[in-house]
């Protein structure tokens, strides 16, 4: 089965396909000829996955799924939350929202935080929700050179290694993407033709 991902960040697709397998083919923003930034402008993950959805299948007439994913810190009453790429402000930049999560957890020791993420899936005319998170800690400094976004600072729980330190395999096993693609795979697999 052939579905687009509605993104343009180029990790995010090596984790989906991964973790979709050899079943399902990946068709990409360019695929289909869309070079633009989609719009998420809401204030919820939900809210945001299925605004980049709509878009691209309102103007590009193609089924999709969209995901949204935010960083929720405990001891930051769940910032940086929905708002995780704009954290440091325009251009985004993990490094820079890495800075600025880091500089705001100096000195708390409730380090505690979870990723979660929504993946709007629009197909024949319907619209489905799936869901994934993941916990762990926030690190005081980066560790490892893998992953994207605040992976080098996100120790998942039960893990010594942060998600910059795991193969792509190892993090779509426990990851909130990781998750949420199994939601959407089981779905698509008992769907009924
Ligand atoms: P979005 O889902 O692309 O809007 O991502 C929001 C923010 O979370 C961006 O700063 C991403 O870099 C970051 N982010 C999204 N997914 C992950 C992940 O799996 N690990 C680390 N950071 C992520």
């Amino acid at each position: 089965m052939k579905i687009c991902f509605a993104t343009n960040n180029i990790k995010k697709i090596e984790e989906v396909k991964a973790a979709l397998g050899s079943d399902f083919e990946i068709v990409s923003l360019q695929d289909i000829g869309c070079y633009e930034e989609l719009p998420e402008t809401g204030n919820t993950l939900d809210h945001n996955a299925f605004q980049k959805a709509r878009y691209v299948k309102s103007n590009y007439g193609v089924d999709c799924f969209a995901d949204d994913t935010g960083l929720e810190v405990d001891a930051l009453d769940g910032a940086p939350g929905v708002y995780s790429g704009r954290f440091a402000g325009e251009p985004r930049s993990d490094e820079r929202n890495i800075e600025l999560l880091l500089n705001k957890m100096k000195g708390k020791s409730d380090r505690k935080a979870k990723f979660r993420t929504v993946i709007a899936l629009i197909l024949d005319g319907k619209e489905y929700a799936f869901e994934g998170s993941a916990e762990g800690k926030i690190l005081a400094e980066k560790v490892g050179s893998g992953g994207f976004g605040y992976d080098p600072l996100f120790k998942p729980s039960g893990y010594d290694r942060t998600f910059a330190e795991l193969s792509i395999a190892e993090k779509n096993e426990i990851s909130h993407r990781g998750k949420a693609v199994k939601a959407l795979i089981s779905f698509l697999n008992n769907r009924k033709f």
